[in-house]
């Protein structure tokens, strides 16, 4: 059992810094050696490099990689945004997951850890 007073720490998979949750940014990134958006902790300083590599895989989806962003926003509570995308032309999907994208750049979309 773990002692509720004690802090959690999350490891930067960026710089492999530890760093309290309030400075760490829960992203999607496109694992390049996976071929697919896996779920990654960035620190203050790394984040917003991390969320543009992924915004530049992104500007041009494909069937694939539309299908494994919805997988990775329906891990992630977000069940409704990925039917919404699964069902759109490839292009309106790909200008939503921008959108999705962009939210997470300005904080109006915040993943859990
Ligand atoms: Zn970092």
């Amino acid at each position: 059992m773990s002692d509720p007073g004690q802090a959690v720490f999350y490891v930067c998979s960026g710089c492999f810094s530890e760093h309290s949750r309030s400075h760490i940014h829960v992203l999607p990134t496109w694992n390049e050696y996976l071929q697919d958006f896996v779920t990654t902790f960035r620190c203050d300083k790394c984040w917003t490099d991390s969320l543009a590599w992924t915004q530049l895989k992104a500007v041009v989806l494909t069937e694939d990689t539309r299908e494994k962003f919805c997988l990775f926003l329906d891990g992630h509570d977000c069940a409704e945004e990925a039917a919404i995308i699964r069902q759109a032309s490839l292009e309106d999907a790909t200008r939503q997951v921008g959108i999705i994208l962009d939210c997470i750049a300005s904080g109006t979309l915040y993943l859990r850890a």
